[in-house]
This record gives C-alpha cells, sequence and structure tokens, in this order.
C-alpha cells in the first residue's frame, strides 16, 4: 500500500468524558467492531482491578483508578484505528492533556441524565484550544435521561460548541425505542437484550413504519416528530468543513452499555473525523506527507510490565514512514540513537512493530534522554514543540530523609522530573536547598513517592506547601528587577527547571494584590 493509502486509511483519537459517563464501556464495544474481542477482556480487567501481578499497578489497584494511559489499535472497515486511552482520574488531567496533543479527533461521552459535568468541560477546552474535531455520544439512553433538545442546548451554551443531531432517541428511559438516523432517514430498534450482550439487534425501518408505530406511544411518536420538525428548522446544518475545524459537534444518542448506537457512531467517525493532520514544528508545518520520519513523545511510562521493568516513550508519528531499526536524531540533544526495540501497544500486551505510519503510536522502549516533549526524526531540521506545559494547582515539597542514600534519591528525582511526571521549582530565598514539586493533581506526588521508592530504593517525605498557582512573567526580568517587587505576605519567588523565574501564590486575591502593587509587572 502506499504512504498516502497507510495515512488516509488511519484514524486517531480519544475518548474524553467524566468518570462514570461510560468511556471504559465505550471503548470496550468499540474494540468489538474491530472483532478484537479479546482486548475488550483486558480494557475491563483493568477497571476491575483484576488481574494483575505488576507491583507499578499496586498503586492503581489500592486507589481503584488508573494510572497508565494504553493504546489500542484496531483495523475495522479498511481503516486502521488508534484509539489512546487517557487515564479517568482528574489528577491526572495532565496526562490526559498531553495525550489529546497526540489525537487527531476526540469522542465526548456524556452521561444523558446528567448532561455536560466538570471534567467533561475541562477536556473539552483542551480539544477546542487545539482546534480538534469532536464527535458527541450521548450514552445512558437506556435510562431516564435529560430532555434530548435541552441537552443539545447545553452543548452550544455551555460549552459554546454548535451541535447536530445525527441521530434522535424514540423515547428514552423505560420508553426507550431506539433511535432515529436523520441523514438515513432510518430508524433503528432498541431490543432489550441481556447486559453486555454482543452486537445488540438493530432493525432498520422508517419513522412511520409499522413496527415503529407499534412500539411507540401515539403521544411520544408525535413528540418524536415535533422534535425532528425543530432540528430540521432551527438547527444548525451539518457542515464536515465546521466539523473538522472544531465548530460543530456531531451528535450521537445511543447506549455504551446495550451496544446500541456504537456502531452509527463509529461509521459516522470514520467517515467524517480527519485523517492524521500536520502538526507545527519550529521550521514550520509538517504534513504526514513529508517524506522523512518525525514524531514527537508525548507520555512517557515506566515498567508498566513487572516482566520488563523499563520505561517506553510515546511517539506519535507525525511523517513519513517508520521502520524498526531505523537510526533518528533526538532533535533536543542532537544525539543519534538507533530505534532498535520499538513496540506497538495493545493495552498491556507488547508486540514488536516492523513499520508505523502517521497517527500511529510506537514505543520507544529504553531511551534515558528521551523527555516529554522530544522530537525524534531523520531530519534534523524538524522540532516540535507539542507539549505545553498546564499550570499547576498544587505543590508539595520534597524531602529526602537518608541523606546518604542521596545519589539513588538525586538520580531517581531528575528521572521522575523528566518523564514530566511532576513539574520542579528551586526557592532561591531559601538558605537551604528544597525541591517544591508542582503538579495538576496531588496523586501525581504519591507517584513520585512510589516510585522513588520501589524503582529506586529512595525513601522520599512529602510535605505539602501553602500556594495552588504559579505565575511566570511576561517580561524579562534580571535580578535587580526581581528584588524590587513588592511582595504580599506568602508569596515566594521559584525558579522553574528552564531557569525562568516565577512567582507562587496562595489564590486569586494575592494575584490581584501583587498587580495592584506592581503596576508596571505583568505576571503570564
Ligand atoms: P468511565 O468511568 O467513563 O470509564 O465509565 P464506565 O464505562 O466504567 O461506566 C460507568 C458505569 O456506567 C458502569 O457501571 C457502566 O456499566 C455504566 N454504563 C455505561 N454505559 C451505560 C449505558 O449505556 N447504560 C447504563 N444504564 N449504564 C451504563
Amino acid at each position: 500500500m502506499k504512504i498516502i493509502d497507510e495515512i488516509n486509511r488511519r484514524r486517531t483519537f480519544a475518548i474524553i468524558s467524566h468518570p462514570d459517563a461510560g468511556k471504559t464501556t465505550l471503548t470496550e464495544k468499540l474494540l468489538l467492531y474491530g472483532g478484537a474481542v479479546q482486548l475488550a477482556g483486558s480494557v475491563t480487567s483493568r477497571k476491575n482491578q483484576r488481574a494483575t501481578t505488576s507491583d507499578w499497578m499496586e498503586l492503581e489497584r489500592k486507589r481503584g483508578i488508573s494510572v497508565s494511559s494504553t493504546v489500542l489499535q484496531f483495523d475495522y472497515a479498511g481503516h486502521r484505528i488508534n484509539l489512546l486511552d487517557t487515564p479517568g482520574h482528574k489528577d491526572f488531567s495532565e496526562d490526559t492533556y498531553r495525550v489529546l496533543t497526540a489525537v487527531d479527533a476526540a469522542v465526548m461521552v456524556i452521561d444523558a441524565g446528567k448532561g455536560i459535568e466538570a471534567e467533561t468541560r475541562k477536556l473539552f477546552e483542551v480539544c477546542r484550544q487545539r482546534g480538534v474535531p469532536i464527535f458527541t455520544f450521548m450514552n445512558k439512553l437506556d435510562r431516564p435521561t435529560r430532555d434530548p433538545l435541552e441537552l443539545m442546548d447545553e452543548l452550544e451554551s455551555v460549552l459554546g460548541i454548535h451541535a447536530y443531531a445525527m441521530n434522535w432517541p424514540l423515547g428514552t428511559g423505560p420508553d426507550f425505542k431506539g433511535i432515529y438516523d436523520r441523514q438515513a432517514s432510518e430508524a433503528h430498534l432498541f431490543e432489550r437484550t441481556q447486559h453486555g450482550s454482543y452486537r445488540a439487534p438493530e432493525e432498520v425501518g422508517d419513522i412511520d413504519h409499522p413496527l415503529i408505530r407499534d412500539r411507540l406511544e401515539g403521544d411520544v411518536r408525535e413528540q418524536v416528530r415535533e422534535e425532528l420538525a425543530m432540528l430540521d428548522e432551527a438547527g444548525a446544518a451539518f457542515d464536515v468543513e465546521a466539523v473538522r475545524d472544531g465548530k460543530l459537534t456531531p451528535v450521537f444518542f445511543g447506549s455504551a452499555m446495550n451496544n446500541f448506537g456504537v456502531q452509527l457512531l463509529l461509521d459516522s467517525f470514520l467517515e467524517y473525523a480527519p485523517a492524521p493532520g500536520r502538526r507545527m514544528a519550529e521550521c514550520g508545518p509538517i504534513e504526514p506527507t513529508h517524506p522523512t520520519f518525525s514524531g514527537f513523545i508525548f507520555k512517557i511510562q515506566a515498567n508498566m510490565d513487572p516482566r520488563h521493568r523499563d520505561r517506553i516513550a510515546f511517539v506519535r508519528v507525525v511523517s513519513g514512514k517508520f521502520t524498526r531499526e531505523m537510526t533518528v536524531t533526538h532533535a533536543q540533544t542532537g544525539r543519534r540513537a538507533r530505534l532498535s526495540n520499538a513496540q506497538a501497544l495493545f493495552g498491556r500486551e507488547r508486540e514488536t512493530i516492523e513499520e508505523a505510519f502517521p497517527g500511529d503510536v510506537v514505543g520507544v522502549v529504553g531511551g534515558r534522554d528521551f523527555g516529554i516533549g522530544a522530537t525524534l526524526t531523520e531530519d534534523p531540521a524538524i522540532v516540535y514543540h507539542e507539549i505545553p506545559r498546564f499550570p499547576p494547582e498544587c505543590f508539595a515539597y520534597l524531602h529526602n530523609p537518608n541523606p546518604s542514600q542521596y545519589k539513588r534519591f538525586d538520580q531517581g528525582v531528575q528521572q521522575l522530573l523528566q518523564e514530566g511526571v511532576v513539574q520542579c521549582f528551586e526557592l532561591p530565598q531559601r538558605r537551604q536547598k528544597v525541591a517544591l514539586l508542582a503538579a495538576v493533581g496531588p496523586l501525581q506526588f504519591e507517584i513520585v513517592k512510589y516510585r522513588l521508592e520501589s524503582e529506586y530504593g529512595a525513601e522520599a517525605r512529602l510535605e505539602s506547601a501553602p500556594w495552588s498557582m504559579v505565575r511566570w512573567f511576561a517580561q524579562s526580568m534580571d535580578a535587580e528587577s526581581l528584588a524590587k517587587l513588592y511582595l504580599p505576605g506568602g508569596v515566594e519567588h521559584a525558579v522553574d527547571t528552564r531557569g525562568e523565574p516565577a512567582l507562587l501564590f496562595a489564590d486569586d486575591w494575592q494575584v490581584r494584590y501583587f498587580n495592584e502593587r506592581n503596576a508596571d509587572v505583568t505576571l503570564s
């Protein structure tokens, strides 16, 4: 197959949702369509916290959450689909945000009984800022839901995105009888089957078909008819370009648990979601058809599997063809590296891969120099800056209670910082050197502590620090101008790992007060 065909048949996406909306269930059902039934189990088993002996996973098990993102790849209808799983717990939102830099589209799952929830909103915002096209799945239609028109309005008013109903529910909850496909003018009827049944049957007919007439109470049918008429009159028109620009979200109703409406979602998604797209490099945009291989690391995972005690850098292929044993330049250090140990990642399973194309994710084992955001490329002119830093919201001091182990401790901390597990600041005003860790969620600190102990044999102690935000300066600040600043009580100077000065604040109020007293300084 020509490389252009390989690119065009790929779709790389992530599912975003508030916890419990049904992301895991939908993932599992999507995999069924790829015939990858055995993978479906691996997704749930993680969820159910069984079948794992890894001590890295112990933290997950103890907390009942999933820490590691996985990449699932499957073929369906001539397409190659890369589904990048994202950690569900909100403390890992920084990880999730990074995963979103590696996708070309997202599916947003909403619990139709609840509507848009806090996490959905945050993740949606990250997608919007990146212009990622978003497909919406309104889930749990088998249970009583909110009014579907209201749910559509909420997408527009709360998220500020135009919404187009691709299909429409025929009743909800106990009255839920199926969905009406607006484009094909067909109804798909819902049969209540045993939970988790494989490929729920879907009969197809017209809305005035006797099958529907028999099932829908007269008033429900009239209501659906009215709603459909309203959608036709008032709603935004379906416009693929607007979908691809992230300005319009196609909305699908269904029930992941019952595998109902999932195939309609998948088929439309494959039709309308974009193939792997370009990424911005320092030298300009790099198209997937660019002749040489390039990609960037968006995640590093250590010790995913106790049988391989090592780390994997996840590389999103942006351009060209990746082949095993290829030699690339690590753009940030200029060093050459042979990628002899590249792996495809299927959930927890690994498999050595021979080649990969734009849109794919390759796991590179080892590569201790490789940090988050690093570019690997055959063309040293390409340097990506895809991974932004996310503003931390929690801070903690990291102490080494055993000074005799300082070597292991320092080595471990350096490694974890390079992986991007947490951010770190120095506090230049302190007489004693102390490391201040910063994270989006406090669970990230526990991972540092846990990993220092289990992987580096270095004990660590965490102590909470009073700040909740960090601000950098919009202008360059020398030592003299820093010393001249008026700092409200509790605000402290900090220096990040790149040597940039910053300030630590406890709350918004302190920031405002600082701004009032230092009118000539702009924070960023
Ligand atoms: P996640 O946290 O977003 O991954 O959510 P899960 O997929 O684990 O689902 C959360 C809960 O909702 C589980 O108990 C699922 O069985 C349930 N669930 C998922 N989809 C549906 C659905 O279509 N209908 C109903 N009634 N429950 C669902």
